[in-house]
């Protein structure tokens, strides 16, 4: 009797055993319990560097950034995997899951070499403007060579799931939402504040879209920018006067308030937005009333909403990382996320939808500030760089036009010319190697023949690797010393391959996501193969990243 009581109890241990597991199995299958999704919104905010998580966390409320880690998973060392670290390249490789390597957005602006002059990663002369009458519009993804996850959601669900991007930038808002958007949508200041697109996607704006524009809603934004709470509690930010930091034309100094109505006329029209924390609001209103306008996540269905806040980058450019100016502008950002979140919450349910957030790149802080407290950093003289090779250049092989650009950090040669002066390309490229590696401020160079010819698997070279494309990139790469920058000595840039550039935030949160955190190293390439594991959809393309399983329910 003992005995069958105790098989009894065994096999109803077994069978129970057995359903949780099934039921953990099951979910995977599923795609980690996605029945209930109906949304994924992905968030790139435009040179937001991890610390600004922690450095800004007291003056957080509880509904935007707090919400993601309280109730989300929290990658901790999450890095960008490459060199150049700008906006085109970073919205590229945060949806397609790959690198510039692959995806063949190797900048922002590059040197084409085939037809002998820079092109801009979203430009598109195919294509005309839709709601604004110019140049401005002829926009779209056709340089990127890799399917983004949101396009993968489309296959998979007969492009029936939408996706939507939206941005200040064109390229903000184009890259994410892949070659089979439904649109994407950009800001057009000037003297409209209009958001358009391009003919790519559609030949004229939707209703909602007018009715957005025409509601003067830019215009509410020409208004005083001061900080939100008094300046005197910004204690995690350096002094609103100093010497590190630009301003807007027509006012002394950068300091608040900023009377951004009287200041328009000197700064661009609407385009003065862009470089205030209300860009990042006009983005938010826009976004929400996305949600209605095109009817996103009302089905079962899944749709893509890429939202990408581009406003931190140009406040981070003109003011610097250690700004008063970036500290209103990330507090006010989560103003702008809570009002995102709730709107969400509301529309299209809670529960209903995933979120993950993170950063095209991060920034560097102003050298002039860095050098003044000790730390080594500068401006490299690019002028009398290029002086200095073409000297070089003219003495070594009696030629002036072997190298046709430098840009990016990377130098492209004359192909036609080393052909018809009978020189040996890798010997050109070794003598440049040889040459400018004694110049200042040049820690490291390496020719194209090497980078494409050894397997890198970690440092610098690993990035220069992988952010390499043997068909569009240069011949020659160098890399400055850190915190050297060849930029304006007031505020801050971004590109390389140091900490500073690659360490950005990635948070999960919502549907499928569990509570956590983790230090483990994550990479930005590891995003999309996580978005497509849990909606149970192809890769993209050309993804090399893996899915962060941990950060799944
Ligand atoms: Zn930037």
């Amino acid at each position: 009797m003992f005995k069958n009581i105790a098989c009894f109890l065994f096999a109803l241990t077994l069978i129970f055993s057995c359903k949780a597991q099934n039921e953990v199995v099951l979910s995977k299958d599923n795609g980690t319990n996605t029945n209930a999704t109906r949304l994924v919104v992905g968030i790139v905010v435009d040179q937001m560097r991890y610390d600004y998580l922690t450095r800004f966390y007291n003056k957080y409320g509880e509904g935007g950034f707090k919400r993601m880690m309280n109730e989300g998973f929290n990658c901790k060392n999450n890095h960008y995997n490459y060199v150049p670290t700008y906006t085109g390249p970073g919205h590229a490789s945060v949806y397609t899951g790959t690198t510039p390597k692959y995806h063949g957005i190797i900048a922002n602006d590059w040197y084409d070499k085939e037809i002998k002059k820079s092109v801009y990663c979203a430009g598109d002369d195919s294509v005309q403007s839709v709601g604004a009458v110019t140049e401005d519009g002829q926009m779209s993804p056709h340089r990127m060579k890799a399917t983004t996850f949101s396009d993968e959601n489309r296959l998979f669900t007969q492009m029936r799931g939408k996706t939507i991007g939206i941005s200040i930038k064109d390229r903000g808002a184009i890259l994410p939402a892949g070659h089979t958007a439904n649109a994407a949508y950009w800001f057009y200041g000037k003297d409209k504040g209009y958001f358009i697109t391009s003919t790519f996607y559609m030949t004229a704006l939707p209703n909602w879209v007018n009715e957005f524009n025409n509601s003067k809603v830019a215009e509410s934004y020409l208004k005083p920018w001061n900080t939100l709470f008094d300046i005197s509690t910004y204690t995690e930010s350096g002094s609103d006067l100093n010497d590190f930091e630009g301003t807007f034309k027509g006012k002394e100094t950068a300091t608040f308030p900023y009377d951004l109505g009287t200041l328009k006329d000197k700064n661009g029209g609407f385009d003065i937005i862009k470089t205030t924390a209300y860009g990042n609001s006009i983005v938010a209103d826009f976004a929400i009333a996305a949600l209605s306008g095109e009817q996103i996540g009302q089905d079962t269905d899944i749709d893509v909403l890429a939202v990408s806040f581009s406003s931190t980058d140009y406040v981070g450019h003109k003011f610097g990382v250690n700004s008063k100016e970036i500290e209103d502008t990330y507090i006010r950002l989560d103003k702008d996320l809570e009002r995102l979140f709730n709107a969400l919450d509301a529309k299209v349910g809670k529960g209903a939808y995933t979120v993950f957030l993170t950063a095209d790149h991060a920034a560097v802080d102003v050298p002039a500030y860095l050098k003044s407290v000790k730390i080594p950093a500068g401006y490299v003289d690019t002028n009398s760089f290029k002086d200095k090779l073409s000297a070089f250049m003219l003495a070594k092989f009696g030629a002036s036009d072997l190298v046709e650009n430098i840009s990016n950090n990377q130098i492209f040669l004359n192909r036609t010319q080393i052909n018809k002066l009978d020189l040996d390309l890798d010997d050109v490229q070794e003598a440049i190697v040889n040459e400018i590696i004694g110049y200042e401020y040049i820690d490291k160079v390496y020719t194209a023949t090497t980078i494409n010819s050894t397997s890198f698997t970690e440092g610098i070279e690993a990035l220069l690797q992988k952010g390499h494309n043997q068909k569009r990139s240069g011949d020659v790469l160098f890399v400055y010393d850190a915190a050297y920058i060849s930029y304006s000595k007031t505020g801050s840039t971004h590109g390389s391959g140091f900490d500073y550039d690659t360490h950005v935030p990635l948070l999960f949160f919502g549907n499928g996501i569990k509570h956590g955190e983790t230090f483990q190293k994550t990479e930005i390439i590891d995003v999309a193969p996580t978005m497509s594991a849990l909606l149970g959809i192809s890769f993209p393309n050309g993804a090399i990243g893996q899915p962060l399983e941990f950060v799944f329910r």
